[in-house]
């Protein structure tokens, strides 16, 4: 059997394998992007928008996107607000509870970097302090349409992911 797969020419019978994992990671990754649950996980004024973006005019279920209130199911978190280290604990044990692969979006210039509180003693400088994050979305706080292409960025992202190899470098939206 011969063809081109997306790693290229495609020739001896060990390449065959290579073929069929592309489609099949084009099919699953297809699946999966459509398909995302998301864990809220508001902890200040951003998780105003993020409830927002959820409801009827931003709409984020036209993407497949739906609230699950459970890490158990969940395939991405959604942490959107001001971080603080005793919250920091909580947001480390929700996402080890989350099953792979899991994903993050940081939402709102608190969650990436403490934004307007970076200085204070009590507040985590960035989610991704304790966690990883896969999309960062500016703004204080980003619009539900900021938020609707962060999910459309992680989606791509997604999109892109091969066989056994997952993480890739986080990308970030525009301001
Ligand atoms: S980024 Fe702005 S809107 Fe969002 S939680 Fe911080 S202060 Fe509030």
């Amino acid at each position: 059997m011969s063809g081109t797969g997306g790693h290229g020419e495609v020739g001896g019978a060990g390449d065959v394998t290579l073929f069929h994992t592309s489609q099949l990671d084009e099919l699953i990754n297809l699946a999966r992007q459509n398909s995302l649950w998301y864990l809220l996980f508001g902890l200040a004024c951003c998780g105003i928008e993020l409830i927002q973006t959820g409801g009827p005019r931003a709409d984020v279920m036209r993407f497949g996107a739906i609230p699950r209130a459970s890490p158990r199911q969940a395939d991405f978190m959604i942490v959107a607000g001001t971080l603080t280290y005793k919250m920091a604990l909580r947001a480390k044990l929700l996402y080890d509870q989350m099953s792979e692969p899991k994903y993050v979006i940081s939402m709102g210039s608190c969650a990436n970097c403490g934004g307007l509180f970076q200085l204070a003693y009590s507040v985590c400088d960035g989610v991704d302090k304790v966690i990883p994050v896969d999309v960062y979305v500016p703004g204080c706080p980003p619009r539900p349409e900021a938020l609707t292409e962060g999910l459309v960025k992680l989606q791509e992202k997604i999109q892109q992911e091969k066989w056994l190899v997952r993480k890739t470098e986080p990308v970030g939206v525009r301001a």
